[in-house]
């Protein structure tokens, strides 16, 4: 029996040691055994190895495989566990050679001397016949092996599916996992079947109608596999380490030929598990967040889907991405005016209108979030619950279909029950071609939302021109900092301190440099810092726009920035209450204080960021002291992209973001020329609309991007 030691999740381990790095397997036991516990099953240059090294041939010292046309010494070793340790050898032709010589000179002797040539003669035939004896009957000790069958594993998909259910009634959020199960799937072929057999039936001398078992090796799990295989799947291995790829009467097995003309044979294996208890998420981590649309007559609504990391802390699964995501909204809505992403499909479910998107974006960051919008032909209005999917009535039930129902499903890279693999081993125990695997894990979650959760909400947008205290305030006016230069210097000192407070610095965006015509030792230069902070799981939205000049001469470089910051974010008003009324919109609301703090949060946001942004260019000024030699190596000049912290930046909902956090950091890439040139004139285009420069820049601006385009020999 195989034996598995345990300890948090199982883990294949040598069956001597313990040791979780698996050399071979006993071919037959199937124990697993680590490098030092593996026999020296080969031999090169007369030494004994346990794999080849360097160019010489390597050579299989057991002969118990040899004659098969397995291919290769590799494919012939065999590796035996100290138990079954067996050393099967040829015929040694060197003695059955010198008995038959001594009989032949033995039997010209009888004409000199009988006697002597007689003795040599019975002496010769002993010692042949006796070594060809001997090798019988060890042949015999042993009984023959299983036919050694290698076929080529083409693929091995691990899946484990997990769903669950997310309930949000006001204010009450409940999400519950169902089931978790999973599936190792291995896909192989083999084209050498027939000639093995044949070749099998040829060395054991089988009669041709005689049944003969094979084996075609096995895969065993790696890393700490916290499964069980469901019981009653034969190709499952004792004690659960892995699974056979084949065995038993070779005739009626798929990876065999019945026509010897059709070699090519294909055979799958599938098999069942359960994911271990402790390896279950106990909760489903997503959170969606359903908001009505300001100023849209009622008629638009954007769902927010979060993904608050999937897994075990510390090794919680990457978002591959999602797959489908349907939604089931009562009829009296109408029919579905606009999408955000577009491409959905509408159709009928029972008495509710399906609205279905199945080709959705890959989120960019680990902590995957999705916004979708949704806008309707008529008012969004509450409707009554009906009963479940699984007949359970509207009076109350737990699982009575709300106003909005539907499923969402992801994929994630990796596996919950913690295996990280398989390896793949040939009949003989050894270590085979390793397969291309997959592991991923499948979420399903269904879900319902009553219309009575649906923020209400509003943008919150600082400076505003007018919101009277912004222009009290004078947030609304841009700060100059005279004797700094907007250069990447600055930029990069000033994107570091504010990655260093934990704000996501998304991207840095430097305006194509343009020169004025009257002043030839003017350079004007304009740059866009944009990010993201998060309060819970509410983003706000910032953007530092930096422009200014530097002029150089008599090789001393001035010049003077002004800096403007804006933030952007979303709040809650209240919570829709009732289906009719007076407020904005026509909606009755019950005012939030979630929301308040929410707007004072999005307030702060904006004087903690312009608070830090004057401190650092008014210490700059005076470090600088206006001026600094031309030609100082850019020491810590950026052109690339700024790589979100692989964390989530939330734990739970609304929590804020903890302060040890992992703050951005930025890499050092090399921009594609033609995508840089689209994100300037993306950037310019916004800084004209937005006013912070004037038509004449922006189309000085977009000439300097022409001309470098140009210059490149780019697309007209
Ligand atoms: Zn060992
Ligand atoms: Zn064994
Ligand atoms: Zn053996």
């Amino acid at each position: 029996m195989t034996e598995v030691l345990v300890d948090r999740a199982p883990r294949v381990r040598c069956h001597e040691c313990g040791s979780a790095a698996v050399f071979s397997v006993c071919h037959h036991c199937r124990r697993p055994m680590c490098e030092d516990h593996t026999p020296l099953v080969l031999s090169q240059d007369g030494v004994r190895v346990r794999k080849p090294s360097g160019g010489a041939e390597a050579r299989a010292v057991s002969r118990e495989f040899a004659g098969l046309h397995l291919g290769s010494s590799l494919r012939e070793a065999v590796y035996h566990c100290e138990e079954h340790d067996h050393l099967v050898r040829g015929l040694r032709w060197r003695i059955v050679g010198a008995g038959a010589a001594a009989a032949v000179l033995g039997f010209l002797l009888l004409f000199a001397s009988a006697s002597v040539g007689l003795i040599l003669l019975l002496l010769g035939i002993l010692v042949a016949g006796g070594e060809i004896g001997y090798h019988r009957w060890e042949a015999d000790k042993h009984p023959r092996p299983p036919l050694p069958l290698v076929p080529q594993v083409n693929a091995v998909d691990v899946v484990e599916r997990l769903t669950g259910y997310v309930r949000l009634e006001k204010d009450e959020y409940t999400a519950s996992v169902e089931s978790i199960t999973g599936t190792l799937k291995v896909d192989m072929s083999a084209n050498d079947g027939y000639t093995a057999l044949q070749a099998y039936h040829r060395k054991f001398k089988v009669p041709p109608n005689e049944p003969v078992e094979f084996t075609a090796g096995f895969l065993l799990l790696q890393g700490s596999a916290g499964l069980a295989f469901r019981a009653g799947q034969p190709q499952v291995l004792a004690g659960g380490a892995g699974i056979s790829l084949g065995d038993g009467p070779a005739y009626e097995h798929d990876l065999f030929p019945t026509d010897p003309e059709l070699q090519h044979r294909a055979h799958t294996v599938t098999v069942d598990y359960e994911v271990q208890d402790g390896r279950k998420p106990s909760e489903i981590p997503l959170w969606i967040v359903p908001s009505l649309v300001p100023s849209s007559d009622r008629r638009a609504m954007e769902l927010d889907l979060h993904w608050a990391g999937l897994g075990p802390e510390g090794e919680q699964l990457e978002l591959a991405g999602f797959d489908l995501i349907e939604l089931r909204v009562p009829p009296g809505w109408g029919d579905v005016d606009g999408a955000r992403p577009t491409g959905v499909e509408t159709g009928r479910d029972g008495d509710r209108r399906l609205v279905r998107w199945q080709h959705l974006p890959t989120p960019s960051t680990k902590a995957g979030s999705l916004s979708l919008g949704l806008r309707f032909e008529r008012p969004i209005r509450e409707v009554p619950p009906t009963p479940g999917p699984d007949g359970a009535g509207p009076s109350g039930d737990e699982r009575s279909r709300l106003t909005l129902s539907g499923t969402v499903e992801a994929t994630f890279n990796g596996l919950l029950s913690g295996a990280t693999g398989v390896a793949v081993h040939l009949p003989g125990g050894g270590q085979g071609v390793q397969p291309q695997v997959t592991t991923q894990t499948k979420v399903s979650v269904t879900f319902d939302v009553s219309i009575r959760s649906l923020r209400y909400q509003e943008v919150r947008v600082v400076p505003d021109e007018n919101r009277p205290d912004d222009v009290a305030y004078g947030r609304n006016r841009a700060d100059e900092f005279p004797g700094v230069v907007p250069d990447p210097r600055t930029v990069a000192e000033l994107t570091n301190a504010i990655s260093a407070d934990n704000y996501y610095v998304k991207s840095v965006v430097e305006h194509l440099p343009f020169r004025d015509d009257g002043r030839p030792n003017v350079v004007n230069r304009v740059w866009d810092i944009t990010g993201r902070l998060y309060s819970g799981v509410f983003p706000i939205d910032f953007d530092i726009n930096l422009r200014g000049e530097e002029s150089g001469s008599g090789g001393v470089l001035t010049g003077k920035t002004v800096a403007q910051v804006s933030v952007k974010g979303a709040y809650a008003l209240g919570t829709l209450v009732g289906p009719d009324g007076a407020g904005p919109d026509g909606v009755v609301m019950e005012p939030d204080g979630g929301g308040d703090e929410l707007l004072k949060r999005i307030e702060d946001t904006w004087i903690g960021l312009h608070d830090r942004v004057g401190r650092l260019l008014a210490g700059r000024a005076g470090r600088v002291d206006g001026a600094y030699a031309i030609g100082a190596a850019e020491d810590d000049a950026l052109m690339g992209e700024v790589l979100e912290p692989a964390d989530e930046p939330w734990r739970e909902r609304g929590a804020p973001r903890p302060v040890d956090a992992v703050p951005p950091r930025i890499v050092d890439v090399q921009p594609d020329p033609t995508e840089v040139a689209d994100r300037r004139r993306r950037a310019a285009e916004e800084a004209v609309v937005m006013g912070r420069i004037s038509e004449e820049t922006y189309r000085q601006i977009i000439a300097g991007i022409d001309a470098e385009r140009d210059a490149r020999g780019g697309p007209q």
